[in-house]
């Protein structure tokens, strides 16, 4: 595996590879890695010749008080997991190799980011989007893997390769979780024991609430999902269900829809989501 951290040297190698006929699968993350990244590696390798896996901690989608400063590293560690599950370039660069100075020029989301992550947190999106920007052009990748885990991020991401005509296509991989049902998160070291016992309540009471919604009402299931976490210290930061993937309220002719919450625990927010369709022969199943 190599391990890049300029921008002139990723292009250098992607040159050589594209000259020789490979196909580019690109990971990009933030690090810490665990099975939900390598789930997206192992999906790459599959279907692409080349992996090329990113792991920078990108300040502009954290917003002021965020936990940009503490979010989890370990470098030599995320080195030794991407090289045995099968990356063949890590691209690490530093914020000025990104961000050389201040940037004349931002990307904006303006679609499907009034919602959700988007609306608790104000910005993030357009973070997101001018790296993936940056990360595009750099890596120019044929197929780019992300995770439903941040399902709106998929959203947004499948938008900003349409809007901008950026030649990758977008493939989700489905949630990795725990054996109790917590979705892995870099974030979920920062629970404390007692949260930690009580954070797979968020995947349960999503998959109750959903079928609440399919036989109830909208109403009964945002109820029924507070109720389920209001024995957790956790503080429902949002539960919502939309439509997905265009995150918009559903009218009763919507089939495939998402529901989505965010739970702020003492030093860390976890999200978690479900897809789910309201045509009966699958209803519930999760997507
Ligand atoms: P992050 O390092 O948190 O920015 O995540 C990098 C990529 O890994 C994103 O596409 C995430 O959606 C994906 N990811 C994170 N956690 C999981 C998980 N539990 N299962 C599947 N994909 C995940």
């Amino acid at each position: 595996m190599n391990i890049i951290s300029t921008a002139r040297e990723m292009k250098k190698y992607i040159n050589a590879y594209k000259k020789q006929g490979k196909t580019i699968g690109f990971v990009p993350t933030m690090g810490f890695l665990h099975e939900g990244h390598l789930s997206l590696v192992d999906k790459s390798v599959n279907q692409c010749d080349i992996t090329v896996m990113s792991i920078f901690v990108n300040p502009l989608q954290f917003g002021p008080g965020e936990d940009f400063d503490r979010y989890p590293r370990d470098i030599e560690r995320d080195i030794s997991l991407a090289e045995k599950s099968g990356v063949d370039i890590l691209f690490n660069p530093d914020v000025t190799e990104l961000y050389p100075k201040d940037p004349s020029v931002t990307v904006k989301a303006v679609d499907r980011t009034d919602v959700l992550c988007g609306a608790s947190r104000p910005g993030h999106f357009d973070g997101v989007v001018t790296v993936l920007s940056i990360l595009f052009n750099i890596v120019d990748p044929d197929k780019s893997f992300f995770g439903q885990k941040d399902a709106q991020q998929v959203a947004v991401v499948e938008g900003l390769a349409g809007s901008l005509h950026f030649p990758t296509e977008i493939i989700t991989v489905k949630t990795i979780r725990e054996d109790d049902g917590l979705a892995k998160s870099s974030r979920n070291v920062y629970l404390s024991d007692d949260e930690r016992k009580v954070a797979p309540v968020i995947y349960k009471a999503l998959k109750s609430s959903s079928e609440i919604y399919i036989n109830d009402s909208r109403k009964a299931a945002i109820k029924h999902f507070k109720q389920e976490l209001s024995a957790v210290s956790g503080e429902i930061d949002y539960i919502e269900i939309l439509t997905y993937p265009e995150l918009k309220a559903p009218s009763e002719s919507d089939t495939r829809l998402i529901i989505a919450a965010a739970v702020r625990f003492e030093r860390a927010r976890l999200i978690d989501n479900i897809i789910f369709t309201t045509e009966e022969e699958s209803a519930c199943s999760e997507q």
